[in-house]
């Protein structure tokens, strides 16, 4: 990277400043809560007891909530319910309008509008249902909704018609009905438990369906998807570490978007399941003015490695009813991407995919480095912008001459 002028300098200094900011990990501190007994702050109930769910909690907690803010969170639970643990809240910037946690977790009075190309289930799931609480809709693997509780409700849920139960859904898993639809279509050999978040079941209901599900025996690999290290880690006890070893091959699928949600609690929280020899893969959704930045996406994901997560997906976000704001465009992922391959260690890229609307799977998505393709030669594109012909032979014969750099960069 070289800047040329004296303003760029200043620019570039002040962003490398930022992404050292980012990239150290700090508590998220007491604020609020400081007169809170340690045993309370980090019992897990306790946190999920004294979520900020009302307008007035918010109100008092953070004065300088915006017009469209206030007018949001009085819709809110017409939509997804408000609902944020005192551990993440105190993540928020409430002098930033724009900080990137405000932004995923306040409403905004802009959820109420609907663009045309927006949908309730913009994934297709309730189509692809067998069972309630089931989603079939790939050959091997299953989605198992087990609740429709979070810790903390992100505005952007691709689930906002059933989490929270805002908009009346009400969904009622039937255990029984879904692991019978399981244990009889042996193609299956993948459950992912997802919901609302599985951890927030007990110890004990989480253990019993896991080992309903591993008493089947197609079933290979156990999967679960959560965000609660990032909202409540305190939940990552070592007690339900030491459940969750106990049914291996499972891994864990954790969402997080922003490198300051990873904090000491977090990666001490990741520490634990990852030591329980649980891996642990990161998901996060590309979201306009919280992560669509290529140096704040390279430090969240260079943060996640040292927090023993391999980014695993970024999903373009869903065209989820009332989330145009949080959107950005494909365009943009491409180009982050297109900033971050070579860039920085191959272990830190997630495959950016968009999840067809109505259906259609998750498709992946990536900047070309095929330039042209044909019979005897492929010509590709690196990361600088490079040209380099790789020449294959159908019958395996010599290749004439050797593969090689091309001088001509316009081929590009
Ligand atoms: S944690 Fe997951 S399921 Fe829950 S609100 Fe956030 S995105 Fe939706």
């Amino acid at each position: 990277m070289h800047s040329e002028t004296a303003q760029e300098e200043v620019v570039e200094s002040s962003a490398r400043q930022g992404s050292d900011f980012l990239k150290e990990f700090r508590s998220a501190g007491r604020g609020f809560w400081g007169n809170v007994s340690d045993s309370d702050w980090n019992d897990w109930r306790w946190q999920l007891k004294n979520r900020i769910t009302t307008l007035a909690q918010l109100q008092r907690l953070m004065p300088t909530l915006t017009p469209e803010e206030t007018a949001g969170t009085r819709l809110a639970n017409q939509k997804l319910a408000l609902a944020i643990t005192p551990y993440f809240f105190n993540l928020i910037d409430a002098a930033d309008e724009h900080c990137p946690i405000r932004a995923q977790m306040i409403p905004r009075v802009e959820e109420t509008h609907t663009a045309s190309w927006e949908m309730s289930d913009p994934c297709g799931e309730d189509s692809h249902s067998p069972v309630p609480g089931l989603v079939h809709r790939y050959p091997d693997r299953v989605l198992f909704l087990v609740t429709d509780r979070c810790a903390a409700y992100c505005r952007y849920c691709t689930r906002s018609r059933l989490v929270s139960n805002a908009t009346g859904y009400d969904f009622h898993p039937e255990f029984d009905k879904q692991i019978a639809y399981i244990a009889e279509h042996p193609e299956i050999r993948d459950v992912l438990l997802s919901g609302g978040d599985p951890l927030l079941l007990s110890d004990e209901k989480l253990e019993f369906l896991l080992s309903r599900l591993r008493a089947i025996p197609h079933i290979e690999f156990l999967r679960i998807g959560t965000r609660i290290p990032v909202f409540l880690p305190q939940r990552i006890t070592p007690a339900l570490c030491a459940m969750l070893k106990q049914f291996h091959p499972l891994f864990l699928s954790v969402h997080s978007n922003h490198p300051r949600e990873l904090t000491t609690e977090v990666r001490d929280a990741l520490g634990r399941l990852a030591d329980a020899g649980i891996p642990l893969g990161n998901q996060s959704v590309l979201l306009r003015h919280v992560n669509d930045d290529a140096e704040v996406m390279k430090t969240h994901l260079q943060k996640l490695l040292m927090c023993r997560v391999k980014p695993y997906y970024l999903y373009q976000c869903d065209l989820i009813a009332g989330s145009s704001h949080l959107r950005a465009s494909v365009r943009r992922g491409l180009d982050i991407m297109e900033q971050l391959r070579g860039h920085t260690t191959g272990y830190a890229l997630p495959t950016y995919v968009i999840d067809a609307p109505g259906g259609g799977g998750k498709v992946p998505v990536s900047p070309e480095y095929v330039l042209s393709r044909n019979a005897d030669r492929v010509v590709l594109r690196n990361y600088e912008g490079k040209i380099f012909e790789y020449a294959e032979a159908a019958d395996g014969s010599p290749l004439t001459p050797a593969p090689h750099q091309i001088e001509e960069p316009e081929l590009g």
